[in-house]
């Protein structure tokens, strides 16, 4: 049971436009604070997207999700979690990247994560562009392969771009199968769409086992019995969840950078994190909300909303 130092600041108290925002209000928490160790789960931005092939913007994601997330308050409206009431959750801060060097960026990151999780600490990640996602498996997935549930409209599964560029954001989740710390046979990829460069990533994809769950066949299925697949698809074992923003309607998130008409709505979009349940969750990200396209500041808020889901599924295990 947290004690007060764990408590976000509530609006009842301060109102929500005041004071200096930390993920959902909660207290910041970095490396060398006191309390670090006391952490169950660590909120870290992560503002570096230096892997993204089109429109720019994501480095911008995490202070503006911090933002947006001030509107968060403590009670989930149909389960009734209040996850500030069952772990200890704190906003760790971001980590620094070398916005002129991809590989030294991602040493960076993933020697953050590290620390974090030797102190036991379950990170909830806001990125940043899609690479962000493979420096963090390289820490969390240390001890062997995790599983994954992969919301996107992209599979991030090419070998290379731009004649063997091998580290984008298109690329995380190859470089994470050959690294050995995903088992494709326990990844599943939700809401697959969009014109396509040729098949390469599912013909990959496919040879591996990975199971693609392509957006037709989202909207024709019941939603419980396509996401009760998905949890049987990873199991009771490690896994981590991976939400990439442009999931959703760019209608209802417009602010990314490789957007794909077509979509779930923003009611969907947490819906499939609903229905998570019961998951052995070792880390979670939201990734590629890019402010400087997201005029009306919906596609922060909703990243920030989907966070809120995201950790209500966390605190049960
Ligand atoms: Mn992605
Ligand atoms: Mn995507």
């Amino acid at each position: 049971m947290p004690d007060s130092f764990f408590k976000p600041v509530s609006g009842f108290d301060l109102p929500r436009f005041a004071g200096v925002p930390t993920f959902m209000r909660l207290p910041n928490v970095p490396v060398d604070h006191p309390r670090f160790d006391d952490v169950d789960i660590g909120l870290i931005g992560v503002p570096w997207d230096s892997g993204t092939t089109n429109r720019p913007g994501p480095r911008h994601g995490p202070r503006q999700v911090r933002d947006a997330s001030t509107m968060i308050r403590a009670q989930h409206p149909v389960f009734g979690t209040r996850p500030f009431e069952i772990k200890n959750i704190a906003d760790l801060g971001d980590v620094g990247p070398n916005p002129a060097d991809i590989h030294d960026s991602m040493d960076r990151i993933t020697k953050f994560y590290d620390t974090v999780i030797a102190a036991g600490i379950k990170p909830l990640t806001v990125g940043g562009d899609h690479l962000v996602s493979l420096p963090v498996l390289r820490a969390v997935a240390k001890k062997g392969p995790v599983g994954m549930v992969h919301f996107d409209s992209h599979t991030d599964l090419f070998n290379s771009y731009f004649n063997g560029t091998k580290y984008t954001h298109g690329t995380p989740f190859r470089r994470a199968v050959e690294e050995n710390l995903l088992d494709p046979k326990r990844v599943v990829q939700i809401g697959i769409r969009g014109t396509q460069y040729d098949s390469e990533d599912v013909d990959f994809a496919m040879s591996v086992g990975i199971r693609i769950i392509r957006i037709e066949e989202f909207f024709k299925r019941d939603l419980s019995d396509l996401m009760q697949e998905v949890r049987e698809i990873v199991g009771d074992q490690e896994t981590y969840v991976s939400y990439d923003i442009d999931f959703v309607d760019p209608t209802f998130a417009p602010g990314t950078g490789t957007p794909e008409v077509g979509g779930p709505n923003s009611f969907q979009a947490l819906q499939v994190v609903r229905e998570l349940k019961g998951l052995n969750i070792v880390g979670s990200d939201m990734v590629e909300v890019s402010p400087p396209f997201d005029a009306t500041g919906n596609t922060a808020f909703l990243g920030a909303s989907i966070m809120f889901e995201l950790l209500c599924q966390m605190v049960n295990n």
